[in-house]
C-alpha cells in the first residue's frame, strides 16, 4: 500500500536529505515544501515585491507555476519554467523566505498544491506543518531535531560546500531566528504534531536518522 509520510522540524535539522533517502528507498516522490516557500520568496525577490505588499504577492502567487521534477535523482525548482535550483538556497533567501511563508495568501496557495501533490500517497512530503495541517491523516509522522550547534554546523558545512563562507555564529543567530518566526506565525506554525514521532538526531548518521525513521515506518 502507497502511504503518506509527513517529515517536519526546525531548520537544518536534516529532513530534506533524510526524507530524499527515505522515499528512495521506498519507491516514493520527494516533495520538499520548503523548496516551495523559497521559490515564492525568490520570485517576491526578483520582483522587488516587500511581504508588506499583500494585494503584489497575491498576484505573484497567481501568475505564479513551481514545479519540482526530478533530473538523475537530483530534486530541480522551476518557477516558470527557469530553473531556480541553486538560486533559492542562498543565504538571502533563506534570511527573508519566513517573512512571506507567514503570509496567509501565501500559505494557502502551497497547502492547495501540496495536498494536490500528495493525493495519491506513495510520498514524503517535508516541512514545517505537514504532519500539523497540510497531511494531518499521514500514516507515518517524524519530528525531526537536532540540538541548535549541530544544525548550525552542519548548514555551515553545506553553506561551504556551495561556496558560501558564512560566520558560524551569525549562522547560529539566524537559524535560531528562523525557528522562532516560524514557530510564532499565526498561520500553521512549526510545531510536533501530538501523533508525530520525535526523532533528536544530534550526534546521529544520516544512515541511522534513515534506518530509524524505515523502522517506524515499517511498524
Ligand atoms: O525547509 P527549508 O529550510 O528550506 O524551509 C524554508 C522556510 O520555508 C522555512 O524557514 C519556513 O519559513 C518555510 N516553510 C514553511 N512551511 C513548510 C516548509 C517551509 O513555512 N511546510
Amino acid at each position: 500500500k502507497e502511504l503518506v509520510v509527513a517529515i517536519d522540524g526546525p531548520a537544518g535539522a536534516g529532513k530534506s536529505t533524510v526524507a530524499q533517502i527515505v522515499a528512495r528507498k521506498l519507491n516514493y516522490t520527494y516533495i520538499d515544501t520548503g523548496a516551495m516557500y523559497r521559490a515564492v520568496t525568490w520570485a517576491a525577490l526578483k520582483g522587488s515585491c516587500s511581504s508588506e505588499n499583500i494585494e503584489g504577492v497575491t498576484q505573484l502567487l497567481q501568475r505564479m507555476d513551481i514545479s519540482l521534477k526530478y533530473t538523475e535523482g537530483q530534486l530541480q525548482v522551476c518557477v516558470n519554467g527557469e530553473n531556480v535550483t541553486a538560486a533559492i538556497r542562498t543565504p538571502q533567501i533563506s534570511r527573508s523566505v519566513s517573512e512571506y511563508a507567514k503570509l496567509p495568501a501565501v500559505r494557502q496557495a502551497m497547502l492547495i498544491r501540496q495536498r494536490q501533490m500528495a493525493d495519491q500517497g506513495g510520498v514524503v512530503m517535508d516541512g514545517r506543518d505537514i504532519g500539523t495541517h497540510v497531511l494531518p491523516d499521514a500514516e507515518v509522522k517524524i519530528f525531526l531535531t537536532a540540538s541548535i550547534a549541530e544544525r548550525a554546523g552542519r548548514r555551515w558545512r553545506e553553506l561551504k560546500g556551495k561556496g558560501f563562507d558564512t560566520d558560524l555564529e551569525q549562522l547560529t543567530h539566524e537559524i535560531a531566528e528562523r525557528d522562532r518566526m516560524d514557530s510564532q506565525r499565526e498561520i500553521a506554525p512549526l510545531m510536533q504534531a501530538p501523533d508525530a514521532i520525535l526523532v533528536d538526531t544530534t550526534g546521529l548518521t544520516i544512515d541511522a536518522v534513515v534506518e530509524t525513521i524505515l523502522l517506524i515506518y515499517k511498524e
